[in-house]
């Protein structure tokens, strides 16, 4: 007999077990409903487009576990055991509903009761038992043994070792004391049989057997509607939410900068939790707080201030420390977060400029958060509202507002164009027409270092019998650095302006050599109305490579290794094609980076990073980065973006190392190895 059909005191367990099921459910939806309210406090935002491919996502990623699994590696291997618990207590849970909430709820344990469906989903469970518990000795051994820099030891996650083990425990007595108080032999399910097999031999009265099933019975279930209580409210908040951030993440581009509409608004950016919007509320609640973010972060690993998880986890203190102030509409919160800015006390304005908005963050985060809009959101704010940003900031902005190029020195006094002179190349003026742009970007069309590229990629193009134009003096920038360091008056200036030239020339097809060009005209204008076909120089030359109509020939016999960019390999999935142009050099010997592809070190030139100061008394990203090119002991690193070709060529130079190592741009190295000997 289940024990809810039992009576206790004259009450029927059924009673009992409805009346602490309705208090705790009711708990549940009350702190559920209390996020919920919170999280309608951010700003609209669409994202309930494509629900069938939304939810079809959602389930591929979560079922199988994919959102933690893609984590492993080597190294660590964390994310095995979370998919264990998670596969396992979704085991227990439908248990619940099964055996609890139809047959012992609805009075029908006696259909169940004895039949084989309860021995093998017991059996079952017995299996998912001990999954469980290997998991959860993998997460104790980890947090609290070996426990890496990224995890925290809190006694919250402690808690919620303890009480799983406790269930797991409790699940095998009940099944043990059941059997054996009941007389039922069985060898299935195994552990609970066994322990049933134990205790009837152990001279134990039945009365004794039966109370103890029966207190055993009332405990698993108890710390299970316990749970209901307390998992709302804990940090594992998560395990009920993170499936719904997956549900809303970005089903294109990963990182969406929302356009800002510059008329209507009073202010602008995020100086309050409120100017978030509600996605990115909701992305504080699926924190997991497994520090994966803080572990691959390159403003953190170079000794910034700052920590992706901890902008997470502090923004969401917030929000619950004023939310309920702001729901009652009342200006007064919490003595202790009355006096706190969100910018400043929440998250520093050091945290804020130190991003390189590199996407590691966004990478290795499990439940997909979007750490990137947020640091955005937060500098929109600080430079359009407050007129606060690094000095070296201010220049670079002027210098866009001025010349239309970030670049100060000895960059300024030469002219866009310049780079072209002397080549048989088109410059398009004014009326003319083409089909496929070469957009040189600023500092491919400025920087002496990079012209070298730019010049290469003109001959390649060239031999390739590509028919291309350039736009000469009259290339502007694409907005890229106004736009990562939160100046958006600024780059939706440049990107109507873009547009508007582009259509002029009637252009289809773009080729950039910047992958900052390329992420921003191919996924930011489409927002303003430019619809075109934008490709990275990688992606064109593997595919004349492919086509015979580049034959590279010459051998280089060169140790290389190919640093991918951050806005090439993470924004926008481009990792194979510059590898296959690398491998098609003859006598290359080609060897990966330990951090390559979606796991890449950023150098540290992104998000406007490539004009602003870092922060006094760190170490350099850049020269990190280079460290990581000796270890593979390449004589060569190459990259294919014009950013990180600086950052490497001050890093050489800043150790010294020229004569062991160099820095080439890709196209420079196929532009080498097509040359005849
Ligand atoms: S984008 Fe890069 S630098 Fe910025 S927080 Fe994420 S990992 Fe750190
Ligand atoms: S933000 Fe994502 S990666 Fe960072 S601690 Fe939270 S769950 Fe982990």
């Amino acid at each position: 007999m289940s024990p809810v059909s039992a009576t206790y005191w004259g009450i029927p367990g059924y009673a009992i077990f409805w009346v602490l099921f309705a208090i705790a459910a009711v708990l549940f939806a009350q702190r559920l409903y209390f996020l919920f309210r919170l999280m309608r406090l951010g700003k609209a935002e669409n994202r309930f487009d494509n629900l069938g491919q939304r939810i079809k996502a959602m389930l591929v990623e979560v079922i199988p576990q994919w959102c933690n699994l893609k984590t492993v590696t080597r190294k660590d291997i964390a994310g095995i055991g979370h998919a264990l618990l998670f596969w396992g207590f979704s085991l227990f849970l439908i248990s619940y509903i099964i055996f609890i909430g139809l047959a012992g709820g609805f009075g029908a344990s006696s259909a169940i009761e004895g039949t084989n469906f309860e021995v093998v989903y017991f059996s079952i469970l017995d299996v998912a038992g001990v999954l469980v518990t290997i998991a959860l000795i993998m997460a104790a051994v980890r947090r609290y043994i070996i426990r890496p820099e990224r995890l925290e030891a809190s006694a919250e996650a402690g808690i919620i070792l303890i009480l799983v083990f406790v269930l797991m425990a409790l699940n095998v007595a009940v099944v043990g004391f059941g059997y054996s108080a009941h007389d039922i032999n069985a060898s299935w399910p195994p552990l609970g049989s066994a322990l049933a097999g134990y205790l009837s031999g152990s001279g134990l009265s039945q009365g004794t057997l039966e109370a103890v099933y029966q207190a055993m019975w009332w405990l698993h279930y108890l710390v299970i509607i316990g749970f209901m209580v307390y998992i709302p409210r804990s940090k594992h908040l998560h395990i009920l939410v993170s499936p719904l951030n997956i549900l809303f993440r970005p089903l294109g581009h990963k990182v969406v900068l929302k356009p800002i509409p510059l008329e209507e608004a009073e202010y602008f950016g995020a100086a309050k939790i409120e100017d978030f919007t509600w996605k990115d509320l909701l992305d504080l609640y699926s924190c997991a707080v497994c520090g994966r973010c803080h572990a691959s972060c390159p403003a953190q690993l170079s000794g910034k201030s700052l920590s992706p998880r901890e902008v997470v986890l502090n923004l969401k203190e917030h929000l619950l420390e004023t939310g309920p102030g702001l729901l009652a509409g009342k200006a007064e919160v919490p003595p202790e977060s009355k006096a706190k800015t969100m910018i400043g006390d929440v998250v520093t304005e050091e945290e804020i400029w130190a991003c390189t908005t590199c996407g590691a963050c966004q990478e290795v985060c499990p439940v997909s958060i979007e750490h990137i809009r947020k640091i955005i959101e937060l500098r929109r704010n600080l430079v359009l509202s407050q007129n606060k940003m690094p000095e070296s900031a201010q220049l670079m902005l002027r210098n866009l507002q001025s010349r239309g190029n970030p670049w100060a020195g000895v960059q300024s006094l030469r002219l866009r164009g310049d780079w072209t002179s002397g080549l048989d190349v088109k410059i398009l003026a004014e009326g003319d027409k083409a089909r496929t742009l070469f957009w040189v970007g600023c500092t491919g069309a400025l920087v002496e270092r990079n012209v070298e590229a730019t010049l290469a990629m003109a001959r390649v193009l060239k031999a390739a019998g590509v028919n291309f134009a350039v736009l000469g003096d009259a290339e502007t920038c694409c907005g890229d650095p106004a736009r990562r360091a939160g100046y958006e008056f600024q780059f939706q200036m440049m990107a109507e302006q873009n547009i508007a030239t582009f259509k002029s020339h009637g252009i289809k097809e773009i080729v950039a050599t910047c992958p900052h060009c390329y992420n921003t005209i191919k996924n930011e204008y489409p927002s303003y109305g430019g619809d075109f076909k934008v490709v990275h120089y990688t992606q064109l030359i593997a595919d004349l490579i492919r086509r015979g109509k580049l034959k590279l020939t010459k051998e280089l016999n060169s140790i290389l290794t190919y640093h991918d960019p951050c806005y090439l390999g993470r924004y926008n999935g481009v990792y194979q094609e510059p590898r296959r142009a690398l491998q098609a050099i003859p006598g290359a010997n080609f060897k990966e980076m330990e951090r390559s592809k979606n796991n890449s070190f950023c150098c540290g030139g992104g998000g406007g990073l490539m004009w602003i100061e870092e922060q006094p008394g760190t170490t350099k990203i850049n020269q990190m980065r280079t460290e990581d090119a000796l270890k593979t002991g390449a004589d060569t690193v190459v990259t294919a973006c014009p950013y990180c070709l600086q950052m490497f060529e001050e890093s050489i130079e800043h150790k010294d190392i020229k004569d062991s190592l160099k820095v080439k741009d890709l196209v420079e190295l196929v532009e080498a190895a097509m040359k005849q000997p």
